[in-house]
């Protein structure tokens, strides 16, 4: 095999359910799914390690350059190192609240890694501010001629996200639809005052499978894909099982190592578990990943809410979608069907494609599966899992705020939930724990207020966000502030049936 450098191993991605269907990197990004329906992975993660000792003097924006060569180099349909290092200045520089990008907080109990100091507020800002520009990169390595256009349907933070960093980004434009009876005012609010001569943003009437699955439809309408690409355009997606949006998150993970290494709270080699929010299972797979490549971790705690499918998963070994979807106050983690834990699987048994594929069949014909003993073994001795309802989220953000002053959002403290209840029982005790923190409080302003016992019920949400401040004396981000005086740029609402012709029109004008 040729060799980038010496020490460094070539990556190919290949399908988890097929080691016959291949990509580079940039193929991998650029066509996001595999068209076996798995998701791509490098049967080569874990050849190259990376060194704590080389890393310990890095600022965020060194280390990142590091972290992503060891997923993203190769000659062939890769990434150059100075290529990466462009896409990383160009994706955090002066984009986040701090040149820190994630700084690490400490509280009594545990270390916070903020990763919502991005332009929307939230922990996907880390991976969609990036995964443009290695976008942009993908094309000009493949004979792609076409212009990319992004189509998502969110259910709030995701869309918001996507807009943000794909926005004047070159070759390149972006469709979000979201549901008009499902998303914040605070989140309309982000989408529909949205910037840029390459966004498209459209609310449907429905919820947001209705959204979702209008989406699906274009993408696997064939008519419609050939009348884009005689206009020179090519359908691609932002949702969380690109490998372009996986890696960016493995940084984080090393980045608030170092930090605990350089404030001397441990020494290098030692262990840290890290707390994860968790929904589609992309964040805490990049912990996986971090480890898969050197970095001494612990345990990875999965916290869950109430639609708690990852929970049962992790602590009996079988995966049963078959069970009613819950609202809760942290929506970015209600989810049933967690994607990318099929990456998990791959690497637990061994890259074998075969055994993956059997089991993503019968999630698909039954709803459910059951992992080998063995495999579930290896799980369990890296990974726990807990989980919280509402009620104990909102106790553990009034908690925390008394006893830190520190302002938990919804998500993070069902992580913190998970934690305690841990600690309570000695689990962890006497070792170094990082919660991950994904939101700002100041977008979950209502659930966040409740925790408190003092939420009136007509006051809007703006109004919500001002009071919150005056309780707790912890500003609002700025961008967040502003939205109320914003223009509102998009205001178009149609019915699911009308999403082709948008996006038809919407193509036509973005070739002008
Ligand atoms: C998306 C999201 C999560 C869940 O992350 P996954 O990678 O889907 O597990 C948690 N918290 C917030 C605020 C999010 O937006």
């Amino acid at each position: 095999m040729k060799r980038f450098k010496e020490e460094k191993t070539l990556m190919y991605y290949e399908s988890t359910r097929s080691k016959d269907i291949k990509a580079t990197p940039a193929e991998a990004i650029l066509q996001g799914l595999s068209d076996d329906g798995g998701l791509f992975v490098a049967r080569e993660i874990g050849d190259t390690k990376l060194k704590i000792e080389e890393l310990a003097n890095d600022d965020y924006f060194t280390l990142a350059g590091k972290v992503l060569g060891i997923f993203l180099q190769n000659e062939d349909g890769g990434f150059s190192e100075k290529e990466i290092t462009q896409c990383v200045k160009d994706a955090y520089s002066g984009k986040f609240a701090t040149d820190e990008i994630t700084p690490l907080v400490k509280l009594q109990d545990a270390y916070v890694l903020e990763l919502f100091n991005g332009p929307t507020s939230a922990f996907k800002d880390v991976a969609l501010q990036i995964l443009p520009h290695f976008t942009k990169v993908a094309l000009s390595k493949t004979n792609i001629k076409e212009d990319i256009l992004i189509l998502t349907a969110t259910s709030g933070d995701t869309g918001k996200a996507a807009l943000e960093g794909f926005k004047d980004v070159d070759r390149t434009n972006i469709c979000v639809f979201y549901p008009n009876d499902g998303v914040s005012k605070v989140q309309e609010m982000q989408m529909a005052t949205q910037e840029g001569k390459n966004v498209a943003v459209c609310s449907i009437n429905g919820n947001f499978d209705d959204a979702q699955s209008g989406v699906k439809e274009i993408f696997t309408d064939n008519e419609i894909k050939e009348d884009l690409k005689k206009q020179g355009i090519l359908l691609s997606s932002a949702n969380s099982i690109n490998v372009g949006r996986l890696v960016p998150q493995v940084v984080y993970y090393f980045y608030a190592y170092i930090k605990l290494v350089q404030n001397g709270s441990i020494s290098i080699g030692d262990k840290v578990n890290y707390v994860v929010p968790t929904g589609n299972f992309g964040d805490i797979l990049a912990g996986y990943y971090a480890k898969l490549i050197g970095l001494p971790v612990g345990k990875l705690v999965c916290a869950s809410n109430e639609n708690n499918v990852l929970y049962n998963f992790l602590t009996t070994g079988t995966y049963d979608k078959n069970r009613e979807f819950l609202k809760t106050i942290s929506p970015s983690m209600d989810i049933l069907i967690s994607s990318n834990l099929e990456r998990l699987l791959y690497y637990i048994a061994d890259k074998d494609n075969g055994y993956v594929a059997e089991l993503m069949e019968d999630l698909t014909r039954n709803g459910k599966y059951e992992l080998k003993q063995e495999l579930f073994a290896k799980i369990q001795s890296q990974f726990k899992a807990g989980y919280a309802d509402d009620e104990e989220t909102q106790q553990t953000i009034a908690k925390i705020f008394e006893k830190d002053g520190y302002l938990l959002d919804p998500h993070t403290a069902v992580a913190y939930k998970v934690l305690m209840d841990e600690l309570s029982v000695g689990e962890l005790a006497d070792e170094t724990n990082v919660v991950l923190a994904t939101a700002s409080p100041y977008k979950f302003s209502k659930a966040v207020m409740e925790s408190f016992g003092d939420v009136k019920a007509d006051v809007d949400e703006f109004e919500q966000m001002k009071q919150l401040q005056e309780k707790t004396n912890i500003s609002i981000p700025t961008k967040l502030a502003d939205l109320q005086n914003k223009t509102v740029l998009h205001d178009s609402v149609i019915d699911k049936e009308e999403m082709k012709a948008y996006v038809l029109a919407k193509a036509k004008e973005f070739k002008k």
